[in-house]
C-alpha cells in the first residue's frame, strides 16, 4: 500500500516525458515498446531485475485498489517480475468476496496470515518469529512460511478497501520500520518514512525471512528508474511532510492534513499511524 494521494505532479511529469518520447518514436516510425514491462525501450528497467526470480517462503497477496491498475506507472509489476510467480497472487477490486474468491478463506483463516496495515494492534514485524527453514513441522511456533497480505493503493483507497472487507480487519495487522527514505524519490510521498508498494513488500519480506540482500535486489529495478528519470530532468521529490514543514507546500492543506501536522508536532514520536505507506 502506499503510494500516495499527492502523485499528481510526479505522474503529470512522468507522463508528459513518455508521451514525448512515444511521440517523438511514433514520427519517427520507429516505435520500440518492451515486450516485457511494456514501457518504451529507453525507459525499460528490465535488465535490473535479477537475472533469475527469487525464491521465496511467504506468499504475498496484493490487493489493489481498481484505480492503482490506471497508472501509467506502478511499483507492483517489478515485484511481480522480481519473485517466483507462484509466491505472488494479485487481485484488483474494492471488495474481496469469499463468493468470488473462494479459496481466500483458507489464506484468511491461516494463523501465518499477516496484513500489513499499521495502526492500532499492529504488531511490528521484526517481533514476529522469521519463517522455519528446515522444514521440520516439530519446531513450533516457527512457521515455514507466512501469508502476507499488502494493500496497494494510495493510503485513502488503502483504508477504503480495509474499511470495506470485515474479513481483513479479523487478520493479524503488522506493520513495519523501516529507518532510511524511500528510494522512490521522483514521486511525493506523503511522510518522511512512507515507502512505496514493492519497498513495503522487500522491508517485509528482507525481515520475515532474514534476508537482508532482498531489500536491495527488489529494489534496484526502481533506483535504476529514479536515477534514470532524474538524469533526464525530473525533479526529486521531498515528501509532503517535508514541504509543509519548510513551507514549501503550495496547495492547500486538508483538515486531515491540518491534524497529521498538529498531531507530529505535539507527539511527534507518536507519529507512525502510516508510517510505513
Ligand atoms: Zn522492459
Amino acid at each position: 500500500m502506499a503510494e500516495n494521494d499527492s502523485e499528481d505532479d510526479f505522474l503529470s511529469s512522468f507522463c508528459r516525458y513518455a508521451d514525448e518520447i512515444d511521440m517523438s518514436e511514433l514520427r519517427e516510425g520507429r516505435r520500440s515498446v518492451c515486450d516485457s514491462c511494456r514501457r518504451p525501450c529507453t525507459v525499460c528497467w528490465c535488465p535490473f531485475l535479477p537475472r533469475q526470480p527469487l525464491q521465496i517462503t511467504t506468499n504475498i497477496y496484493i490487493l489493489q485498489h481498481p484505480f492503482e491498475e490506471s497508472r501509467r506507472l506502478r511499483t507492483v509489476p517489478i515485484l511481480c517480475r522480481s519473485v517466483v510467480a507462484d509466491r505472488v497472487t494479485v487481485l484488483r477490486g474494492k471488495r474481496f468476496s469469499l463468493k468470488k474468491y473462494p479459496w481466500l478463506a483458507d489464506v484468511f483463516q491461516n494463523p501465518n496470515t499477516l496484513l500489513l496495515y499499521p495502526g492500532p494492534g499492529a504488531v511490528d514485524l521484526c517481533q514476529l518469529p522469521g519463517v522455519d527453514k528446515s522444514q521440520k513441522s516439530e519446531v513450533l511456533h516457527r512457521p515455514q512460511g507466512y501469508n502476507l497480505v499488502i494493500l496497494d493503493g494510495t493510503w485513502a483507497q488503502a483504508k477504503g478497501l480495509y474499511c470495506q472487507n470485515d474479513a481483513l480487519k479479523r487478520l493479524q495487522k503488522v506493520q513495519i520500520h523501516h529507518r532510511e527514505k524511500s528510494k522512490y524519490v521522483i514521486r511525493t510521498q506523503p511522510t518522511e518514512g512512507a515507502l512505496s508498494t514493492l519497498e513495503t513488500a522487500a522491508v517485509a519480506l528482507s525481515t520475515l525471512e532474514h534476508r537482508p540482500e532482498i531489500l536491495e535486489i527488489l529494489t534496484r529495478p526502481l533506483v535504476a528508474l529514479c536515477d534514470f528519470q532524474i538524469s533526464h530532468g525530473a525533479a526529486e521529490h521531498q515528501s509532503r511532510e517535508y514541504k509543509i514543514e519548510n513551507g514549501l507546500w503550495t496547495k492547500p492543506l486538508t483538515r486531515a492534513m491540518q491534524r497529521r501536522m498538529q498531531e507530529r508536532q505535539v507527539k511527534p514520536e507518536e507519529d507512525c499511524d502510516d508510517s510505513f505507506l
